[in-house]
């Protein structure tokens, strides 16, 4: 079968040397039985040797050009489902049905690694182990330090949730076409459950009013926060009253406040102000 050209918009950098694919893999160690999920399967590099090691795969893929070659490949596969769809708009916890929880695995597209981050910290409680080929970029970002300039609202969003941890690094050559960055494989853990009362959503509107310009402060990101949240702010006092009942200075710029400090914030904020 004749296959379909690499296509650009959808991130499509096939893996070509089957040594990372094998490490990648290995990283994941799946059990033979066990539900994984497979992001972008694009022509099968991972999905063969997943299949391999008996594990039960859910790929889902958007690009239905390559869903002929998916089906040649592995369509007679009892252990193989293909989802076609948009993976930043599939329920995790549905698509692996009957499991309860599984692991994923992918080769992200690049163009949407930061979002399926977001989507794969969101349903956790589905998905709560990741291996994961990424920009290396991002991965150092996720796993940037408290007061390193590399450090925003996704470093934040996944600390929070997840403890993350690169295993290796991927050469452009592994690929085709060649992309122009280097790769890192990194595996995502979900920390156990947050505290009662912790409310997470309103943890992530904070982050990312904070970061909204990483050049300015924390107070006057807060100032200039949606106007829904400045509401809450004026409730417990304004912003520099809420700062301060939380103990943090107002002139620190967001990349320094620590993870302790960001969930401080938000239990502050939630208590109103005191
Ligand atoms: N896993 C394959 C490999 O390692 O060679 C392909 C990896 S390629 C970097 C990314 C794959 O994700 C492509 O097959 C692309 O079509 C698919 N993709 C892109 N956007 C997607 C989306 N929103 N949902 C699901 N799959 C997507």
């Amino acid at each position: 079968m004749n296959l379909p050209r690499a296509k650009k918009r959808l991130g499509q950098n096939f893996l070509v040397d089957e040594s990372y694919a094998r490490r990648i893999v290995e990283g994941l160690g799946p059990r033979a039985g066990e539900t994984v999920v497979e992001i972008g399967p694009g022509r099968g590099a991972l999905t063969a040797l997943l299949l391999g090691r008996g594990a039960r795969v859910v790929a889902v893929e958007l690009d239905r050009e390559l869903v002929p070659v998916l089906l040649e490949r592995f369509g007679g596969h009892d252990d193989f489902r293909l989802i076609e769809a948009d993976a930043l708009e599939v329920d995790f916890c549905e698509a692996i049905s009957p499991a309860a929880s599984a692991r994923v695995v992918a080769n992200l597209p690049y163009n949407i690694s930061t979002a399926i981050l977001q989507r794969l910290v969101e349903q956790r409680a589905c998905v709560p182990e990741s291996v994961l080929m990424l920009q290396r970029e991002v991965v150092e970002r996720i796993t940037a330090p408290p007061g390193s300039a590399e450090r925003g609202y996704l470093t934040v969003l996944v600390a929070a949730f997840c403890e993350s941890e690169a295993l290796f690094d991927v050469p452009p050559g592994a690929f085709r076409p060649v992309p122009k960055v280097w790769s890192t494989v990194a595996r995502l853990r979900a920390r156990g459950a947050e505290p009662e009362g912790f409310d997470e959503r309103l943890f992530q509107r904070l982050v990312s009013a904070g970061f909204a310009q990483k050049r300015k402060t924390i107070l006057n990101n807060l100032r200039h926060a949606p106007e829904d949240l400045r509401a809450l702010f004026e409730k417990a006092g304004g912003a520099a009253a809420l700062l301060e009942a939380t103990v943090i200075d107002p002139q620190r710029r967001a990349e320094a406040l620590t993870q302790e400090e960001w969930a401080r914030l938000t239990k502050t904020l939630t208590a109103g102000g005191r």
